[in-house]
């Protein structure tokens, strides 16, 4: 049996490459692309602290620029990094009282270091039980990444029900971590909106529940680091869940 899906032309016209982390156990370099592990932190500066409950903050993600696959570099830029900070205490349960789940909660802080060879923060006292650590060794690429159908009814698309039915076989959206494509909402089409301009925010990285990163949102969940195409210093976190 072919388990090779075709997806129908029409949906094709919307194809993204997106690319899957290839990762291993273990912190990286400081300025190394990573889930948790230790962050590139200025010198002057004390490991993020969640403002609710003023403990540290885990690092989700660190991704370096200079690293990704030069496709993604023309987007997102090809120098410094982007952090991705985020507050799993429990008691209080930040999460819940900032509604993590919303773009913009101030339990998250996600944010783009622009010169990381600058002098670092080696020592900063990070959280008491830090997530466990792996780095991004490379990025593996999902050639035919399209968007669910919900969003192709939104973008005027009209679907046959085998049309649909295709989109489903071939699991597009990819689920999982990836970088870029499209995201594969939980509960429909939620892109940020830029505080500053309107703009929708776009995709810069899908966290999907215990893949690389061991952290569960909500029930499996899956969560959206998206960057402003207008302001790439505005960036956020929102996930949703089932
Ligand atoms: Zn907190
Ligand atoms: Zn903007």
């Amino acid at each position: 049996m072919n388990n090779e899906t075709i997806l129908p032309p029409t949906i094709l016209t919307h194809r993204r490459t997106a690319y899957r982390p290839v990762t291993t156990e273990g912190d990286g370099e400081l300025t190394a692309s990573k889930f948790s592990g230790r962050p590139w932190l200025k010198a002057d500066e004390s490991w993020p602290t969640c403002p609710n409950c003023n403990t540290a903050q885990q690092l989700f993600v660190q991704l370096n620029l200079a690293s990704l696959p030069p496709a993604e570099q023309t987007r997102l830029g090809d120098h410094g990094l982007l952090q991705l900070f985020y507050c799993t205490s429990s008691d209080p349960l930040c999460e819940v009282q900032c509604e993590a789940y919303f773009p913009f909660a101030r339990s998250v802080m996600a944010r783009r270091i622009d010169d990381p060879s600058a002098p670092a923060n080696t020592a900063a006292q990070g959280p008491a039980e830090p997530l466990a650590a792996r780095r991004i060794e490379g990025w593996e690429a999902i050639d035919d990444d399209v968007p669910g159908w919900e969003e192709l009814y939104q973008m005027g698309d009209q679907l046959s029900p085998e049309e649909e039915e295709a989109l489903d076989k071939a699991e597009r959206p990819a689920t999982g971590d990836k970088l870029g494509g499209w995201p594969a909402w939980v509960q429909g089409v939620e892109y940020p909106s830029c505080p500053q301009c309107d703009a929708r925010m776009e995709l810069v990285l899908q966290i999907d529940s215990e893949d690389n990163l061991p952290y569960m949102f909500g029930d499996m969940g899956a969560g959206h680091l998206t960057c402003c195409p207008n302001h790439p210093d505005v960036l956020t976190f929102a996930w949703a869940c089932y």
